[in-house]
């Protein structure tokens, strides 16, 4: 029995975590795989304020990780199978058979790169599909790579992959992009980087790995073969919910609904970060939702003892 156990390890559970740890209350993070979450999927973080030269998504992580520690912070390795409730108690099951409990919650269990389930897509995972750029880059050196997607993740992996790459294709389902303004300058600047707008992919082709896309134009639906040897599937993420047992209340893409306190709908149950349902999707934001989270979750620990 802890204080307090956060589900997941990214900026919203590390910062409600040192929060939480500095005013000695008792707090265990369970992490599924290693602490930073989705930011050790960003090569460059330069919008996080106090870095004035920019710094590692792997060092931010750490960093952020070291602090928590710092304060007597607890990191439990484990992959939650469910969430349950013994009248104020929750009770959080780990796939093995662990089980912890604690009065307060905190749900910081982020959220994963969705898929586009198209025809060929499961067959090449790991053999030319990937969804990380960073992970996976390096593997395509003087190759040619399509990235498929529109959002910030989607160019910043495409100007990411030039540096490997000898022809990046962007391919999008729009005709403009929906990502941020300095991103689309970068990219429309890059010779390493073409773009086809208003396609979607039809299908992804190989033998043994990728070796061609089927490309199909929104508007008069004429195909176009594309030679590549990667895919990199960038097209948004999904809430990584699936322990919720029914418990917490989600809007319809399973995005957890909370209240300015970061209040869930199960009193002493918190979530924050990229699983809630919110307007922007930033570190900065996960770490203030944490902080925010932590804050009542003290309240609430007081409002109980
Ligand atoms: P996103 O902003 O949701 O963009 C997803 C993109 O994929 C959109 O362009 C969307 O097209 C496209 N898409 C979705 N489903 C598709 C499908 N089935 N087939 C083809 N295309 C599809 O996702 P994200 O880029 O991963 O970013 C997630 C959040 O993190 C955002 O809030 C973003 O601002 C933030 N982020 C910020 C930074 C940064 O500030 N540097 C970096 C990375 C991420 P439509 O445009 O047509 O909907």
């Amino acid at each position: 029995m802890s204080k307090v156990i956060i589900i997941g390890g990214g900026p919203a559970g590390l910062a409600a975590g040192i929060f939480l740890s500095r005013d000695k209350i008792q707090t265990i993070i369970i992490e599924k795989f290693a602490t930073g979450g989705n930011m050790l999927l960003t090569e460059y973080i330069e919008n996080y304020p106090g870095f004035p030269e920019g710094i590692s998504g792997y060092e931010l992580s750490e960093n952020m990780k070291k602090q928590f520690l710092k304060f007597g912070g607890e990191i439990k390795n484990g992959d939650v199978e469910k969430i349950e409730l013994n009248g104020t108690k929750k009770i959080v099951k780990i796939k093995g058979g662990e089980i912890f409990e604690s009065n307060v919650l905190i749900i910081a269990s982020g959220s994963s790169r969705k898929k586009l389930g198209v025809k060929g897509e499961d067959e090449f995972i790991g053999k030319g599909i990937s969804y990380c750029a960073i992970c996976d880059g390096a593997f395509f050196i003087n190759k040619d790579v399509a990235v498929v997607g529109g959002g910030d993740s989607a160019l910043e992996e495409a100007i990411y992959l030039t540096r490997f790459a000898k022809l990046v294709y962007l391919i999008h389902r729009r005709n403009s992009f929906r990502a941020k303004k300095y991103l689309r300058d970068e990219v429309s600047k890059n010779d390493k980087i073409k773009i086809f707008l208003s396609k979607r992919v039809k299908e992804i082709i190989g033998e043994k790995k990728v070796e061609k896309l089927i490309l199909e134009d929104i508007e008069d639906s004429k195909q176009i073969e594309l030679k590549v040897d990667g895919v990199f599937i960038s097209i948004g993420q999904k809430p990584n919910t699936d322990f919720l047992n029914g418990l917490i209340q989600t809007d319809k893409n399973g995005f957890i609904i909370v209240n300015e306190k970061m209040e869930t709908n199960i009193s002493g149950i918190f979530a924050c970060g990229d699983v809630i349902k919110k307007p922007l999707y930033q570190i900065i934001t996960a770490c203030s939702e944490g902080m925010i989270a932590a804050s009542f979750a003290e309240k609430y620990l007081d409002s109980i003892s």
